[in-house]
């Protein structure tokens, strides 16, 4: 259904980081709602296959570009979700993944500037760090290790927040800033690494489940679908307000209860394997999401089952097709 229609305005949107998992899932919305999307993606961890139904598509463009390099194009806002999310991949080559939140985030507010169009960041609930408030409200600075493993990922978001923070202050840049918690769902790639993924196809092919830790570890995992319609209701917020917001489902599991439960949904027989915590790997993570709640009108509806179960439907149909 298009949302388009009289009183309607439709806008050239680009999103950073479009053939990702969440980017990709968010072409769509906005395609949906009448928009024209451009997106750019160097393909780091993105895939061809999440956009191809898009491709041809007369409200689509796809562009593939580094955003560590200035981008010159004519849009009317931007999203800017380039970097990759996994620990694996950004943790692979940490000197672009900071390169990519830095200087990524000064091309793309460069670009805004120029322009002088709203531009929302894709930020994370790792600006937190391992977190000593329980859950995490959007006035906690953190608790980051600055020279860990983790740091070019974590720095690197929380380096971009400041500036697009000094944007709005110096430049009054119309920016907000999203902090995303872990999110799941179809798209995610079989082999990034992270829990869900990781747990579904090692249930789907017979493969020990592999719990870092002893599994008592928290995650709060938010269905994509939840955060898409959360990602555009904070674009659509009055310019005074800038975020920091966090959005993602305050249902929290430990990574044991996430195992048996995917072992659960799947019937999967497999066994459950211990593995040594990485380092710096936060103990809990919950958001609060008062804010969202308050300002965006914003609630989660997916329940982890629920959103588990199409997960597995999308991996059962991937790992049939190869
Ligand atoms: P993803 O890895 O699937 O998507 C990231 C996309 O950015 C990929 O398509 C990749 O190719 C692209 N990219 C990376 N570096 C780039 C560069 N230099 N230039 C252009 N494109 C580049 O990850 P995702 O889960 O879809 O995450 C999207 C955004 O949301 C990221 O900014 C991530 O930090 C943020 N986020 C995600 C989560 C989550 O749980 N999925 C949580 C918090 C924040
Ligand atoms: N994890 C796990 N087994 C895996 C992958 C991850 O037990 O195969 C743990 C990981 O140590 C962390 C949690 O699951 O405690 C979430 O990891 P993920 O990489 O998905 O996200 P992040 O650590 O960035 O929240």
């Amino acid at each position: 259904m298009s949302h388009a229609g009289a009183g309607y305005a439709p806008k050239r949107v680009l999103v950073t980081g479009g053939a990702g998992f969440i980017g990709s899932h968010l072409c769509d919305a906005l395609i949906e709602r009448g928009h024209e999307v451009l997106c750019v993606d160097n393909f780091y961890t993105g895939a061809r296959r999440n956009i191809s139904h898009l491709l041809g598509h007369p409200s689509f463009e796809l562009m593939r570009h580094d955003i560590t390099f200035p981008l010159y194009v004519e849009v009317d806002e931007i999203f800017n979700l380039a970097c990759p999310a996994s620990p694996i991949h950004y943790q692979n080559d940490p000197v672009q993944t900071i390169k990519t939140s830095v200087v990524g985030a000064i091309n793309v507010l460069g670009l805004a500037k120029r322009l002088r169009i709203r531009v929302l960041q894709a930020s994370t609930s790792e600006v937190y760090g391992d977190p000593q408030i329980h859950p995490q409200t959007e006035n906690y600075w953190g608790h980051v290790n600055p020279i860990g493993p983790r740091s070019c990922y974590d720095e690197g978001k929380r380096s971009a927040e400041t500036l697009f923070m000094d944007y709005h202050r110096q430049h009054r840049l119309d920016i907000k800033i999203l902090r995303i918690f872990n999110t799941y769902g179809p798209r995610m790639d079989a082999a990034d690494g992270r829990v869900v993924s990781n747990f579904i196809v090692q249930a789907l092919t017979g493969e020990p489940l592999t719990i870092y830790g002893d599994g008592s570890q928290t995650r709060s995992f938010c269905y994509y679908s939840d955060l898409v319609a959360g990602m555009l209701a904070m674009m659509d917020t009055p310019s005074d307000f800038t975020g920091p917001c966090n959005l993602g489902n305050p249902a929290e599991f430990t990574m044991s209860e996430l195992a048996h439960e995917v072992l659960e949904l799947t019937g999967s027989k497999s066994k459950l394997q211990h593995m040594p915590l990485p380092q710096d790997d936060p103990r809990q993570r919950q958001p609060d999401i008062s804010l969202a709640k308050d300002r965006l009108g914003w609630t989660p509806k997916v329940a982890l089952r629920e959103g588990l179960k199409e997960t597995v439907a999308y991996f059962d149909r991937l790992l049939s097709d190869r």
